[in-house]
């Protein structure tokens, strides 16, 4: 594999997992799919599209700095795979998006977490001219379009996603100076942590970044380590680094039996809580992927239980995710509403 001088080890951490595959050879992340290409850098880009539930538009970058056994994205995040981009062409896209936003949020609202919030993505009111149960009916009909993940409002965020390159925040930073200069949108970073130093985070603050999607991954290290190929030390300070800088912060992190079950999110719940209460906490269920197909999915059951003892905790904001993975029938999702309300997922 390519040898690199990698930007992290010279602020004093260890190098991420970032082996990609280009042509059925592996390469570092940093190679492969970011470079300088006549003076500018450039991505390589998976995909830019309006994505659902988040209700934003979404960057899908290949190439990623950890190898997380159940990446759900590892077809772009684990090989290099896409077109390459610069901040300019970025900016193009981020320009023509602004002009078809439908739902104006403000900076504190610039998370996946409030999503929901509006509008729950059925399409009922498109589709059948009527809301739907779970509609929180607060979103006009008219601002409801379809994209190709599904109906939804397009919010005023424009977010970073799929593979990880934050150890290298310049193409982030350039990116966000200039989404900022000529847009109304309010930009939002999902990430693993793993390349958010001190010096990474005060450079992205600068740039303009608005908000941070925080993938805790696991709370011990050793699980961190076997999920990603890397530790967390750095990533467990971060909801406290973030919100010191005055970054919106949410975050989420996986319900994965027999490995990152309800201690493991307590022990997650208990820092976000020390930081600030109002923190949104997603807890997505896992489903088999990548290298986990063998895993087992959680039980609403043990969904439910994590969501009490997280919320006997003092947070206030935390919600369950891929409900569909656990509420298959009828009589589950009635369990789910009489156990939580409906206002945990
Ligand atoms: S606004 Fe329309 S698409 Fe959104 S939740 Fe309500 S009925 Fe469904
Ligand atoms: S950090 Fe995200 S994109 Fe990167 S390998 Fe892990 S799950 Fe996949």
């Amino acid at each position: 594999m390519t040898k690199v001088d990698c930007k992290l080890v010279a602020q004093g951490f260890k190098p991420g997992s970032c082996a990609v595959e280009v042509n059925g050879k592996r390469s570092v992340a940093c190679v492969a799919t970011l470079r300088k290409h006549e003076g500018s850098l450039q991505r390589l880009i998976s995909a830019v599209h309006l994505s659902r539930p988040e209700n934003y538009l979404s960057i899908y970058q290949s190439g990623c700095n950890l190898s997380c056994r159940k990446c759900h994205s590892w077809y772009f995040s684990q090989e290099a795979k896409g077109q390459w981009q610069s901040p300019e062409q970025i900016l193009e896209q981020a320009i023509a998006y602004d002009k078809q936003v439908t739902l104006h949020e403000p900076r504190e609202r610039a998370t996946a977490w409030h999503a929901s919030e509006s509008c729950r993505c059925c399409g009922s009111c498109i589709v059948n001219d009527k809301r739907s149960d779970s509609c929180p009916g607060v979103t006009p009909p008219e601002s409801v379009v379809l994209s190709p993940q599904g109906f939804g409002p397009a919010r005023n965020i424009v977010a970073f996603t799929g593979g990880d390159l934050t150890c290298l925040p310049e193409f982030y930073g350039e990116c966000t100076r200039l989404i900022k200069d000529r847009t109304k949108l309010w930009v939002l970073i999902e990430t693993n942590g793993y390349g958010l130093t001190s010096r990474n985070l005060d450079y992205l603050q600068e740039s303009g970044v608005d908000a941070f999607w925080l993938d805790i991954k696991a709370f011990d290290p050793r699980t961190h380590k076997w999920l990603t190929g890397c530790t967390n030390e750095s990533i467990l300070h971060l909801p406290e680094e973030m919100v010191k800088r005055g970054f919106v912060l949410e975050v989420l992190s996986l319900y994965i039996p027999n490995l990152v079950e309800g201690d493991e999110l307590v022990n997650i719940a208990r820092l976000i809580e020390k930081v600030d209460r109002t923190i949104p906490f997603t807890v997505l269920a896992f489903f088999p992927e990548y290298r986990m197909r063998d895993y087992q999915t959680p039980t609403i059951e043990k969904m439910v239980e994590a969501y009490k003892r997280i919320k006997s905790l003092g947070l206030e904001n935390v919600r369950l995710g891929n409900i569909g993975v656990f509420v298959r029938t009828e009589e589950d999702r009635q369990y789910l509403s009489s156990q939580l309300g409906d206002e945990a997922y």
